[in-house]
């Protein structure tokens, strides 16, 4: 986006904005992300290097990761905590790697409440979260008290750490959201009943951390405008606050969407791009502090477009960030294109979080792996044969290259980019399409010899001299023993997502993995994906746009779509369906098909397909499933054909992607293992 006047590109997102007693460059805010390097064992030095190099990347005021302010705060037993001055000598690494970087960073103070996963949690009243197996203590008088002091001693332990400010957690039905809604807070004393009681914790908080760090300091207020649960709160309850918050001196106030325990998706790849700036668009009428937008905006076109219709100030991103840390120079540059676009998956990130393992990125393995994973320089340059264009080949060849190695791609099929290419014809995921045109822009910036619809043979690599040859040959689908499973009303999943297949109104789904949820989600779609027309998207999760129901949802109606087909999806397991879905995202693909009334069928014997249909015994009971269409999603096998001739040829030949391992193969582990064989080789 040009602006002709000047030529600059992206001029709203990349013009300073002025807090009176200090500027941020643009107007681009790296959100809070947790990312395990915070209780890691030499974690903080990882995290100096992880945030210094978003801050070189021109990012304009980066959030750290949640810190509580004492021990019952904590997200985990071992959960970081800043509450006393010694332990403000590693969050020095930090400040001063990002302020040497000419950046900006503020210390995000969280005090989880009831979604500690730890038995001394705490809440407005004792009522467990139903994402938490530990239920809550109800906080005394003194415990709130001491809550508020030490929410100020952390504030102002940050402010000697050297960090540019605080970001004070009070949304995503963390501790201070809790006492805001008559959902978790039933209290009758001053902390509860009315608004004004139930407000005063974040105004308390607010004030008190005020004065202790005086007026120069930059204090967020991460403020729930949309909690999107029953009970949470109403419009005039938010705007009330705001103002008040407003007048404590907040510095700024960022826009908090949903409660973890919310069922609608508020981050995951199904929901449209900026599908909240209209929340803090209403916001804007109401206070004259500025204000931060947030929730999967991942382009600088969509932010600018967000700041052009004046919806907000300033715009968070977070997991963009992680994609990739060089997002702002490359917009200012005029070089949006050649961005690692952030997919909105969660499968690095934020499901890595929830199993408290360190967050990475998918499409970036060297996101929180900046002091591990780097591509040097090398002085023994090898003539390189890569096989196979999917994720796995494309990540290995161009992180290969970028180290000098002279690399030769060679693709069977007439384009790039594997089972990415599948997964992009799935509703909601058509974010996949735009990884597939960095990693295929990438090749072609570092200009390497890519052959497509070029099947190599083993006497043809050795012909061409290649030093070594890395297979990244992927899958093939995993094809079942069932009698008449040749009928020709059986497809499997690539010839179904690649268009191959013409499919009938009924059909029996095997398998029951991501792939299998999928294709169902393939096959019922009816009309456009939601995920690209917000009102459609807002009506199917019953979003209230006037937030007059509390929360914006309390009794507001879901919409079920239309189902295209009758599906039956089937396993053999007789466990609950969608076990093996990923933490963050899977119960959106539960509830999509559910709301779309696929029939599970679980704990089935495959007995045989003929032009009957299905046949199975469902608790030992024979059933027939009379359907158009067999679909098998029943896993896949490596396709790894040329790694004997060439071993025997005496060829140096790596395995990577699911070539190497096709269990539990996904997008993530290829690229990354492409990546690290890069690093090394
Ligand atoms: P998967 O998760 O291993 O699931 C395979 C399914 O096939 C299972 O439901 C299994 O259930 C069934 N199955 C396995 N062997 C069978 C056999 N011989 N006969 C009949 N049924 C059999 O594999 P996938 O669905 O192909 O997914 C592959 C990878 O891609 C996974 O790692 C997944 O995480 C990832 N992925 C994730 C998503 C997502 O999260 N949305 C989407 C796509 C892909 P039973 O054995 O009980 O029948
Ligand atoms: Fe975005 Fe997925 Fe990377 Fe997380 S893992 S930052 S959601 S692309």
């Amino acid at each position: 986006m040009l602006n002709n006047k000047a030529m600059q590109p992206f001029p709203l997102m990349l013009s300073p904005l002025d807090l009176g007693f200090t500027t941020l460059k643009n107007r681009v805010l790296m959100g809070s992300m947790h990312t395990g390097l915070e209780e890691e064992k030499g974690g903080f030095e990882k995290l100096a290097a992880f945030y210094a190099e978003r801050a070189r990347g021109g990012v304009g005021l980066i959030v750290t990761g949640g810190i509580a302010p004492n021990f019952r705060g904590r997200i985990s037993p071992h959960g970081s905590q800043l509450s006393f001055s010694w332990q403000t000598k590693k969050h020095k690494l930090i400040t001063d790697a990002v302020h040497q970087a000419d950046g900006k960073i503020c210390l995000q103070i969280l005090h989880t409440g009831r979604y500690a996963y730890h038995p001394f949690n705490v809440s407005a009243s004792s009522i467990k979260a139903p994402i938490n197996p530990f239920k809550p203590r109800q906080m005394s008088e003194r415990q709130i008290k001491n809550t508020i002091k030490d929410f100020a001693t952390t504030c102002h332990l940050a402010k000697k750490a050297g960090y540019d400010g605080v970001e004070i957690m009070g949304s995503e039905g963390y501790l201070i959201n809790q006492f805001l809604c008559l959902r978790t807070n039933k209290r009758q004393d001053q902390w509860g009943g009315s608004y004004q009681n139930r407000m005063r914790l974040a105004l308390e908080i607010v004030k008190a951390s005020r004065k202790k760090v005086g007026k120069d300091f930059i204090i967020i207020f991460r403020l729930s405008m949309l909690d999107l649960v029953d009970e949470g709160s109403t419009w005039d309850e938010v705007v009330e606050l705001a103002k008040a918050l407003e007048q404590e001196g907040v510095t700024i106030l960022n826009t908090g969407i949903g409660w973890h325990e919310a069922r609608i998706p508020t981050i995951a790849t199904s929901v449209p791009r900026a599908a909240f700036s209209w929340v803090t668009a209403k916001m804007k009428k109401e206070v004259s502090i500025p204000l931060i937008t947030t929730n999967r905006i991942n382009t600088p076109e969509v932010a600018e477009s967000i700041l052009s219709r004046g919806d907000a100030d300033m715009v968070s991103m977070a997991r963009p960030m992680l994609a990739d840390s060089e997002f702002v120079n490359k917009a200012a540059r005029g070089e949006s294109d050649s961005i690692n676009i952030c997919i909105a998956c969660n499968q690095a990130c934020l499901d890595h979080v929830f199993k408290q393992k360190r967050a990475s990125c998918l499409v970036n393995p060297r996101a929180c792996y900046e002091t591990e994973l780097n591509f040097e320089s090398t002085s023994n340059v090898k003539k390189l044969a890569v096989i196979g264009g999917g994720m796995a080949g494309m990540a290995f060849a161009i992180y290969a290259a970028q180290r000098g190695h002279q690399v030769s791609l060679f693709e069977a099929k007439d384009q790039l980019g594997g089972q990415f290419n599948l997964a992009k014809n799935v509703p909601g995921k058509e974010e996949f399409v735009d990884s597939l045109n960095y990693f295929i822009g990438e090749l072609d910036r570092q200009k390497i010899n890519v052959h497509l619809k070029s099947n190599q043979s083993v006497s043809d690599l050795k012909e061409a001299g290649f030093d070594e040859v890395i297979l990244a040959t992927g899958v093939k689908p995993r094809i079942p023993t069932i009698e008449g499973i040749d009928n020709p009303m059986v497809f499997n999943y690539q010839q179904v997502l690649s268009g191959e297949a013409s499919i009938g109104p009924r059909v029996a789904v095997l398998g029951a993995g991501g792939i299998g949820y999928d294709i169902c989600e393939f096959l019922t779609e009816k009309g456009q994906s939601h995920t690209v027309n917000l009102d459609l998207w807002i009506k199917e999760w019953g979003i209230d746009t006037s937030i007059t129901a509390p929360g914006g949802v309390g009794g507001v109606m879901q919409q079920r779509p239309e189902s295209a087909r009758q599906i039956y999806m089937l396993q053999r397991k007789t466990e609950r369906f969608g076990k093996s879905l990923q933490p963050t995202t899977g119960w959106i693909h539960r509830a999509a098909l559910k709301k779309r009334t696929v029939e599970m069928v679980g704990g089935v014997e495959y007995v045989k397909i003929d032009d009957q249909g299905l046949h199975i015994l469902e608790d030992n009971t024979p059933r027939i499933l009379e359907v158009d269409n067999i679909v098998i999603c029943t896993g896949q096998e490596s396709q790894r054909s040329l790694q004997q001739g060439l071993e025997e040829a005496g060829v140096v030949v790596h395995l990577i992607g699911g070539a190497d391992f096709a269990g539990e193969l996904d997008a993530k582990r290829a690229i990354r293992q492409g990546a690290e064989l890069a690093a090394r080789i």
